[in-house]
């Protein structure tokens, strides 16, 4: 295998593995196995594999943008305290692209993140209050 497409398999199975994940957190996952594979290479592979549709790219209002495994259109919760990205089991729904905009520009999708605290948070602060 060519050292490039090791390199991209090695990127994409760990976004596969850790499903929502900033460049970050993948470089240091893939550095535990491949202390070769620099941040740059994860960095370059990561844009690589979005633009080919292999992976989704989460931009975040706030904080680090995130890589999806998942590909098809879908809506996530983003926990407020530890930043954790979750998918939403719900619908997506593309009627919402046929909004009526200004002619001449086309709308290639939404996204929808919704706000919350998660489970393991919510544990957390009771603890922390009793
Ligand atoms: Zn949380
Ligand atoms: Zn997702």
């Amino acid at each position: 295998m060519q050292r490039n497409t090791f390199q991209r398999q090695v990127v994409l199975s760990a976004v596969q593995t850790l499903c929502h994940a900033t460049a970050d957190e993948i470089h240091r996952f893939v550095a535990a196995s491949h202390p070769g594979i620099s941040k740059a290479t994860v960095y370059r592979n990561l844009g690589l594999l979005s633009e080919n549709g292999q992976i989704s790219h989460i931009e975040a209002t706030s904080g680090a943008d995130y890589f999806d495994c998942t590909t098809s259109p879908h809506y996530h919760l983003q926990c407020t305290e530890c930043g954790k990205i979750f998918d939403v089991p719900f619908l997506y729904l593309g009627e919402l692209n046929h909004i009526p905009v200004d002619p001449g520009f086309t709308v290639t999708g939404h996204t929808v993140l919704f706000k919350g605290v998660c489970a393991l948070c919510n544990n957390n602060k009771e603890r922390k209050i009793k």
